[in-house]
């Protein structure tokens, strides 16, 4: 299991060495929210902000969500676990960021919780990955011999429906959404500004939560997460009456790392699948 203080404590370490040098303006990491349940993002701007980082079990904010926030720092430092160091290499392959302009401290975590439910956050929502796969600075020993489990292994009883009864369970859960787009906040990949849903020039979609626009909204998204998705499941844990967004994203994943040999954000060397065109590509995709 992590020590988590003392993640917190390099954390920390580092993040003053790092602001007293001047080497960054910004340290993105975690603060205390209203309890130490509910960690909030946090920018770190001085040495004195370095005293209000925190990192516990429930620091699960993908934290490159909040990396374009910044478009006048030459340099920002950013606290990334594994999910986060994926979506960082998405946002590099994108050219929204620079690899040279992120100074990446890497958290290796195992036991991250859900503040909702207290359960562990395993393989069933997320990538189920411990180390990040992309850093400068390593806040921890790297997490070796645990338990890798597929993390499509959750998809099983989602596959064995057919076509109705996909379309009948997608249709019931979505028609639960009331648009308050915390999915889309939560998300890394989600940058778009204005987000075609909020266009009024062409008006995409109905705006009220109602059965067609929250269709035509969910499936743009998740048409839009198609090979970019790194799987942090923060968009599903952002949802306040729980659609399980994640199943159809990591369906859309598996399928594209089936096609494509590749997972979202893994190596920075790879190409986005969707941009790149390899002669051997697989047609599946056309049918
Ligand atoms: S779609 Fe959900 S799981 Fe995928 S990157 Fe965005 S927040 Fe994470
Ligand atoms: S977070 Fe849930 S309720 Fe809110 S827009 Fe997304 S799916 Fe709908």
């Amino acid at each position: 299991m992590t020590d988590f203080k003392q993640i917190e404590n390099n954390l920390k370490k580092e993040a003053k060495k790092l602001l007293e040098s001047a080497e960054v303006p910004v340290v993105l990491a975690y603060t205390r929210g209203y309890d130490e349940k509910h960690p909030m993002p946090f920018a770190a701007k001085s040495v004195a902000d370095v005293e209000k980082i925190v990192f516990n079990e429930y620091c699960n904010f993908n934290m490159a969500r909040y990396i374009m926030r910044f478009p006048d720092a030459a340099k920002i430092a950013i606290a990334a676990k594994a999910a986060d160091s994926r979506a960082l290499v998405v946002l590099i392959q994108e050219e929204k960021v620079r690899r040279e302009d992120l100074v990446i401290l890497g958290i290796p975590a195992s036991g991250m919780k859900d503040p909702k439910t207290d359960q562990l956050i395993d393989s069933r929502t997320t990538g189920g990955l411990y180390n990040p796969v992309e850093y400068d600075i390593l806040l921890g020993e790297e997490i070796r011999g645990q338990k890798t489990v597929s993390p499509y292994a959750v998809l099983a009883d989602y596959e064995a429906m057919d076509k109705e009864a996909r379309w009948a369970f997608w249709k019931g859960q979505l028609d639960k959404c009331i648009r308050c787009y915390a999915c889309r906040k939560a998300c890394p990949m989600c940058y778009c500004d204005p987000c075609f849903i909020d266009q009024n020039k062409p008006r995409w979609a109905d705006k009220a939560p109602q059965s067609p626009g929250n269709m035509m909204y969910h499936l743009t998204r998740f048409h839009h997460l198609a090979g970019r998705c790194i799987d942090c499941g923060e968009c599903s844990r952002a949802c306040p009456v729980g659609i399980p967004l994640y199943l159809f994203h990591k369906k859309v994943a598996k399928e594209c790392e089936e096609m494509f040999g590749q997972a979202a954000g893994m190596k920075l060397e790879d190409k986005p699948v969707l941009v790149d065109f390899r002669v051997e590509d697989s047609d599946q995709i056309l049918k």
